[in-house]
């Protein structure tokens, strides 16, 4: 019997040791970890710097628009820096990398999330090719340039995390234009593509595909949609295409997503493509026309 208490006390004490570890991990998850964002200067990649900044890492916000990431970076504190980069430019993807470098000597984490939508007209027939082209330069070519250049400093190391931001548009047709939904389905297929390459470096590398949330991105398309249309009652449309009652997508949504996989909790999780949907693509059409897209 004493045996069994003292085994007992043992095992509490360590349970307690363990779970009070968890208790100190929940809230630095991302302690001396440095991660570079592209697309950060606004909406989910901002909404995803700040959380992970407020979990311990430093985060390089690389950003097309440079006003708006320096003002991006003050806000968020001496743990952002901002460079400036179009990721349609190997270079700037390339440099943007080496700056991370040069400033915190790591990579631990490459967040490609810099995306634009598609503003064609939603018919195959009109499909305008060079804007197709356009398009996937952004969210196709420049996901895999930012893999390409991560990887280059991630497999010395052999560890790191990629993330990518698809969309639920990739996983269902009908859902927005067919360049948009292309180009994330394409993102889907090379972030298991490059994981199953990667995986022998202890790298990891999965997606995460959003629900449409009202960020400037789906404003500036719905706006075109709905002319005249105010923003909160826009703003009130896009929540409405959820089905999860009582809540709705937020960028904060996709950033504790983003969190995850990019954390130790996911040490286990690759090829993954994270659904964010309030479970919107696990059931039947729900009859949207094509007046209330989602991006
Ligand atoms: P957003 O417009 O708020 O942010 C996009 C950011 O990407 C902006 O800061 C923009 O300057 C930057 N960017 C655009 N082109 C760039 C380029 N060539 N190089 C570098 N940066 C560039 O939109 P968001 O909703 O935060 O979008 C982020 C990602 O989420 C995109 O990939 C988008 O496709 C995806 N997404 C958004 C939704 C949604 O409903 N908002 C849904 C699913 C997926």
């Amino acid at each position: 019997v004493g045996l069994s208490r003292k085994r007992l006390t043992i095992s509490s004490a360590l349970l307690a040791q363990s779970f009070n570890r968890g208790l100190s991990s929940q809230t630095q998850r991302l302690e001396g970890k440095v991660a570079l964002i592209t697309g950060a200067a606004t909406g989910i990649g901002k909404a995803t710097a700040s959380k992970f900044i407020s979990n311990g890492a430093k985060v390089v916000i690389a950003d097309i628009q440079h006003e708006l990431g320096q003002n991006t970076v003050k806000e968020l504190g001496p743990n952002a820096t901002f460079i400036a980069c179009d990721v349609t430019k190997e270079t700037d993807i390339s440099n943007a990398i080496d700056f991370t470098i040069s400033e915190h000597r790591q990579l631990d984490i490459m967040y490609n999330n810099a995306g634009v939508p598609c503003k064609t007209p939603p018919s195959i027939v009109d499909l305008d090719l060079e804007v197709f082209d356009r398009i996937i330069d952004i969210n196709v070519r420049g996901v895999i340039a930012g893999m390409k250049h991560a990887s280059r400093v991630m497999i010395p190391r052999r560890t790191g995390s990629i993330l990518c931001t698809a969309s639920v548009t990739g996983l269902m047709g009908g859902l927005a234009q067919h360049t948009y939904s292309v180009s994330k389905s394409a993102v889907i297929g090379i972030v298991k593509s490059v994981a199953s390459e990667l995986c022998k470096y202890g790298i990891r590398v999965n997606c995460i595909s959003p629900f449409a949330i009202p960020t400037a991105f789906v404003m500036e398309d719905m706006n075109r949609f709905f002319p005249g249309v105010g923003d909160e009652q826009i703003m009130e449309m896009v929540h409405g295409f959820g089905v999860l009652e009582g809540t709705k997508c937020e960028p904060n949504d996709i950033a504790n997503a983003a969190l995850y996989l990019a954390s130790d909790d996911a040490k286990y999780v690759s090829g993954h493509n994270l659904v964010v949907d309030g479970g919107f693509t696990s059931f039947k059409n729900l009859g949207l026309t094509k007046q209330n897209q989602v991006q």
